[in-house]
């Protein structure tokens, strides 16, 4: 995220607030922005200064869900102590500010790792819940939301609501998956999941084709916990639509490994970075075309079984900080959707054709299945089927027409599309994808008149 700073603006209950660049986890749009820092839980925070308010934890959605140009942002960075286990529950206590990163280093020593995580360690526990993340083990665990045990709610009439499945429970599902619109979550207890090692026992597979893909899928959501698949962007293109990839299924490892000192070590932090926007010519086809096919055939056995550290399997991006830097300026776009099995093989056959006709290519390309354990949250963007993510270099109007036909191709097929992820959404589409079920209309009740964010402008009927 690019953060610049613009002087002192004003001051709210004695803290100073200031005017700063913020910019989305794809660096496609940039926004100026009144920020003030949330340093405690007992904060005092004046609702009567501007027109509305959002916080932002760590930034890391893809699009404009955790800005607000019309008001002020409340940041959480400062947010972030630990407020403790509950080793007898099996729970975690914090801050809504603190990151996974940080969550990881305090509980994965003591034999405790996240019940459920997203491809990146570097967001907030509050943005976790907010957008009710997915992880690798959704076929079997479902979203983080279903963790959650409680948390505390301040909302703009400045009482604060302690929600749970028993008190406050419209609060409590409303905020989970509510895209921070419900007020702000100062801190949440959650459920952990125990494991032996570090470790997870990983195997990894090619794929020549969709229906190998799915019989792979099949096979591996019964003794797997985790599971998810990278495919070749570019064989997608020429192929139109077929697959080619790397199917990777996995289990935390159990006990020691062969001259393992300690079966459970945190990560360590990177020691890479992108310091500065790198050339826009930086990313381009050709490049991406080499690195797909090496990617895919440096292997030449079918089955690769080895067992590897948590931190390369589940957040192989945060290796180099800053990686979103690569993308240049105008930074890129990701498109997350998720669209039923049966039709499955039609729409990605679709989709190839609307990129290939816009003479675009995706950078990153993930596949996986969701399963059928339901979000706990009203507004669920995570459903059984398909779910896809592509990366686009930001070309200007030409991507914006693509992702416009991509999402119409997603709604079509009876899909949905992440608004984690999303920048291109329109009214008509959100309304239909998010307001049809009793649950989704109750969760309009529940948001509070003093939050918004420049995605709800966008997006609100
Ligand atoms: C490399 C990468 C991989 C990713 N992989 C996945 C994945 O596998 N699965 C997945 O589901 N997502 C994934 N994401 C998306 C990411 O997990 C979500 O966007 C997450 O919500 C970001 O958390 P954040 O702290 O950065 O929140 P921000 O981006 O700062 O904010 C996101 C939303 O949460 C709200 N919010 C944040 N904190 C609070 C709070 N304390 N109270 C109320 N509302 C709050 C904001 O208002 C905003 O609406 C990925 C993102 C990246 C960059």
């Amino acid at each position: 995220m690019v953060d610049t700073f613009f002087g002192l603006t004003n001051f709210n209950a004695g803290k100073i607030f200031m005017k700063k660049l913020s910019s989305s986890w794809g660096n496609n749009c940039k926004q100026m922005s009144d920020w003030i820092s949330l340093d405690w839980q007992d904060e005092i925070v004046d609702f009567n200064i501007y027109p509305s308010y959002l916080v932002q934890g760590q930034g890391r959605s893809y699009g404009d869900e955790s800005l607000n140009s019309r008001g002020a942002i409340l940041s959480t960075r400062n947010l972030n102590k630990s407020l403790g286990f509950n080793f007898e529950a099996r729970t975690f206590c914090a801050e809504a500010g603190i990151t996974l990163s940080e969550i990881l280093k305090m509980i994965v020593p003591k034999g405790f790792f996240l019940p459920v995580t997203p491809g990146t360690k570097w967001v907030s526990l509050g943005g976790a819940i907010a957008n009710d993340v997915h992880g690798k083990n959704h076929h079997s665990k479902g979203t983080f939301g279903n963790f959650v045990v409680r948390l505390e709610l301040l909302r703009s009439d400045g009482k604060k609501y302690l929600c749970s499945a028993d008190q406050n429970s419209e609060y409590f599902y409303a905020t989970i998956g509510g895209m921070g619109l419900t007020g702000i979550i100062l801190w949440a207890e959650f459920r952990l999941q125990p494991i032996e090692s570090s470790d997870i026992e990983l195997e990894e597979i090619k794929f020549s084709s969709y229906e190998e893909f799915l019989s792979l899928n099949e096979q591996s959501n019964k003794n797997f916990e985790y599971t998810v698949a990278w495919f070749d962007g570019h064989y997608f293109l020429k192929s139109q639509g077929e697959l080619q990839g790397i199917y990777m299924r996995g289990n935390h490892g159990s006990s020691l490994k062969l001259n393992q000192n300690s079966p459970l070590q945190s990560h360590q932090d990177p020691k890479w970075s992108i310091p500065c926007f790198l050339p826009n010519w930086f990313l381009n086809k050709k490049l991406l075309n080499a690195m797909n096919f090496c990617f895919f055939h440096k292997r030449l056995a079918k089955i690769v079984k080895k067992r590897v550290h948590y931190d390369p399997y589940f957040y192989p991006l945060d290796g180099i900080n800053h990686w979103n830097r690569a993308y240049g300026e105008k930074g890129f776009y990701q498109l997350q959707s998720v669209f039923p099995i049966n039709s499955g093989r039609k729409t990605l056959q679709e989709i190839s054709r609307t990129i290939k006709k816009f003479d675009q290519t995706s950078f990153i390309n993930v596949l996986k299945t969701f399963g059928e354990i339901p979000s706990h949250g009203h507004l669920k963007f995570s459903r059984p089927g398909i779910t896809l993510c592509m990366d686009f270099k930001n070309e200007g109007i030409s991507t914006l027409k693509m992702l416009q036909d991509l999402n119409e191709i997603t709604f079509n097929a009876g899909g949905c599309l992440n608004p984690s992820k999303d920048s291109t959404m329109n009214k008509e589409q959100f309304k239909k994808l998010f307001q049809k079920k009793e649950s989704e209309v109750n969760f309009f009740k529940m948001i509070d008149p003093k939050f918004s964010s420049d995605l709800f402008q966008r997006v609100r009927a």
